[in-house]
């Protein structure tokens, strides 16, 4: 340690993004003070969406859009709240910050930071498809983009939505006397299932666990309409034959799915293109729903962006970065901890 000399071709010259300090638990923006998604308790978090691994309870006070907000108190209790709108401009000390759509879920934020002339993005989590649950994604031109790269890899290509969606209703179709149970997790994937059947002319009631409540209530709350929903508890064996019951994923082999007509397992989610994970879990049907952009979507982001440099805070982080610099983009994998799959 220490017996190097730094190359001094740099000179004096600031280096790009020298103000924001990438730390295990969370993004440091020094000259503002403040954290972006920490994992651990601090006195000024920024927050980009309500996903558990970014938005964590017990901060003194939290930046976040309504909606990211509204999803933080229903999970943590009442938050020290600033509510910023998507476009409205803030600002900490000389740093400019403003949040716009993400695409993730609902209330889901690109942080964009300004500062001596830079630009900073932190995306958070985005996708590019369409989600009716959600604003889309906003690209913003910037000097540092700082992605995910939780389908990281070429191999990780979603499907059309709808497709996946018609294997949905097919096999309901098909099994009248049965039930099909989708494990979804309870922030985002739950309501966007229900969103993209309704899209496609499904009508009828759709029968959810009691721990996908709240969520339901909330994104109703926010205009997100779902149609007629039901509590599956209440519901008879008969009750539930032809139809659509949704669960979290822990719930799919539990006691709790004994109440159900022969269900047929099903589990929306990015992962279920790897088989490996849906034999694990023993999903008969898998449903390939991300919430994260793939392959094709981080690529075709960062050229459409076009960043000096890119920096990539979890997933797959190598095949993202290889990429970059065979596109001449300076790319770092930034390594944070506590990222993790909620949310796929
Ligand atoms: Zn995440
Ligand atoms: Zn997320």
């Amino acid at each position: 340690m220490g017996t190097k000399p730094h190359p001094t071709h740099i000179g004096t010259m600031a280096k790009l993004g020298d103000w924001i300090d990438p730390q295990p638990h969370g993004i440091f923006v020094k000259p503002a003070g403040v954290w972006i998604d920490p994992s651990q308790p601090v006195d000024r978090a920024l927050v980009t969406h309500g996903h558990a691994d970014h938005a964590r309870g017990g901060h003194g006070a939290v930046w976040a859009t309504p909606e990211t907000l509204a999803i933080m108190d229903a999970r943590y209790g009442a938050q020290s709240a600033h509510p910023v709108a998507y476009g409205e401009q803030i600002a900490f000390g000389d740093v400019a910050v403003r949040f716009v759509p993400a695409g993730h879920v609902l209330g889901s934020a690109q942080i964009v930071l300004d500062h001596r002339g830079e630009r900073i993005i932190v995306s958070g989590d985005y996708k590019r498809r369409a989600d009716p649950t959600c604003a889309p994604f906003e690209p913003v031109k910037c000097d540092v983009f700082i992605t995910e790269a939780t389908f990281g890899l070429p191999v990780f290509r979603h499907p059309e939505t709808g497709d996946e969606i018609d294997k949905l209703t097919a096999a309901l179709r098909a099994n009248p006397t049965r039930c099909v149970l989708v494990g979804a997790y309870a922030l985002g994937k739950a309501q966007r299932v229900i969103a993209e059947l309704r899209a496609r002319g499904f009508d009828d009631p759709i029968y959810l666990h009691g721990a996908l409540q709240k969520l339901c209530d909330l994104y109703i709350a926010h205009g997100v309409p779902l149609g007629e929903l039901r509590p599956a508890t209440e519901a008879s064996k008969a009750d539930l034959m032809g139809r659509i019951v949704l669960a979290p994923p822990s719930a799919l082999g539990d006691r709790w799915s004994r109440r159900l007509p022969d269900p047929i397992t099903a589990m929306a989610s990015g992962w279920m293109r790897v088989r490996q994970r849906a034999v694990q879990r023993g999903v008969e049907l898998p449903l390939i729903l991300s919430d994260h952009a793939d392959w094709d979507e981080l690529t075709s982001t960062l050229l459409e962006i076009a960043p000096q440099e890119v920096w990539v805070t979890h997933g797959r982080e190598e095949a993202l970065v290889h990429w970059c610099a065979t596109h001449q983009i300076r790319a770092k994998a930034l390594a944070l901890h506590g990222y993790e799959d909620e949310d796929d």
